[in-house]
């Protein structure tokens, strides 16, 4: 068997890492900044998430001289036209719990109609190459602003985020459910099926 190729993922994050691990280990020697011994301050100023993704991969790839790989993600809700979106980290100050963020989401919801509680949490992972190459895909988990908080997983907004097939919220899922179909899973999965397609041409 081939060794693997090294693959920088651009986060301190160390759930995301054991979750990418979890899909792309066994074709990458996945390591985190971290771990590759790069400290970089990046300035996020894109507009969309894909660009912020791309920014951060592009960033990694060149200071570290190989594959590097990015997430940017956050919550659209459509009753506030998109936002949080890519504000989701800086909603009401990066320092605001999410205790306050997520009840001040719901106040804000109080007038919507039970058909206008829609909202995604959105992922784009980009991948970066030194040559210049670059990969980009986008995954969603669709769901809605729930009426009150609740359950104990996940983290930033999941306590308000129902899903109205499995009737609870993504923070009453189990990791191991959650990842079955959240954003930054399929955004992964996508990225692994790209990889795949671009290593058979
Ligand atoms: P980042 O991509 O790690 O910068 O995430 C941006 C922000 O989006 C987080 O700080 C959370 O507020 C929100 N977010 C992204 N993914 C999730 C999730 O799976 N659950 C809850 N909040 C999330």
């Amino acid at each position: 068997m081939s060794e693997r190729e090294r693959l920088i993922f651009a986060t301190g994050n160390a759930h995301k890492m054991t979750e990418i691990r979890a899909i792309l280990g066994d074709r990458y020697d996945v390591v985190s900044m971290k771990e590759a011994g790069i400290s970089a301050d990046i300035v996020e100023d894109g507009k969309t998430f894909e660009a912020n993704a791309l920014i951060k991969a592009r960033a990694v790839s060149k200071l570290a001289g190989c594959m590097a790989m990015a997430d940017d993600s956050g919550l659209e809700v459509d009753y506030l036209g998109g936002m949080p979106g890519i504000y989701s980290a800086r909603f009401l100050g990066e320092d605001t719990s999410y205790d306050i963020k997520n009840r001040v989401i719901i106040d804000m919801l109080q007038k919507a109609a039970p058909s206008e509680r829609t909202a995604r949490f959105v992922c784009a992972i980009a991948c970066a190459w030194p040559d210049g190459r670059e990969e980009v895909v986008r995954g969603v988990m669709e769901g809605e602003i729930a009426k009150e908080p609740a359950g104990p997983n996940g983290f930033g907004y999941d306590p308000i985020f129902f899903l109205p097939d499995k009737g609870m919220t993504s923070a009453e899922l189990s990791p191991d459910a959650k990842n079955a179909i959240s954003h930054r899973g399929n955004a992964l999965r996508l990225m692994r099926e790209r990889l795949a397609e671009k290593e058979r041409v």
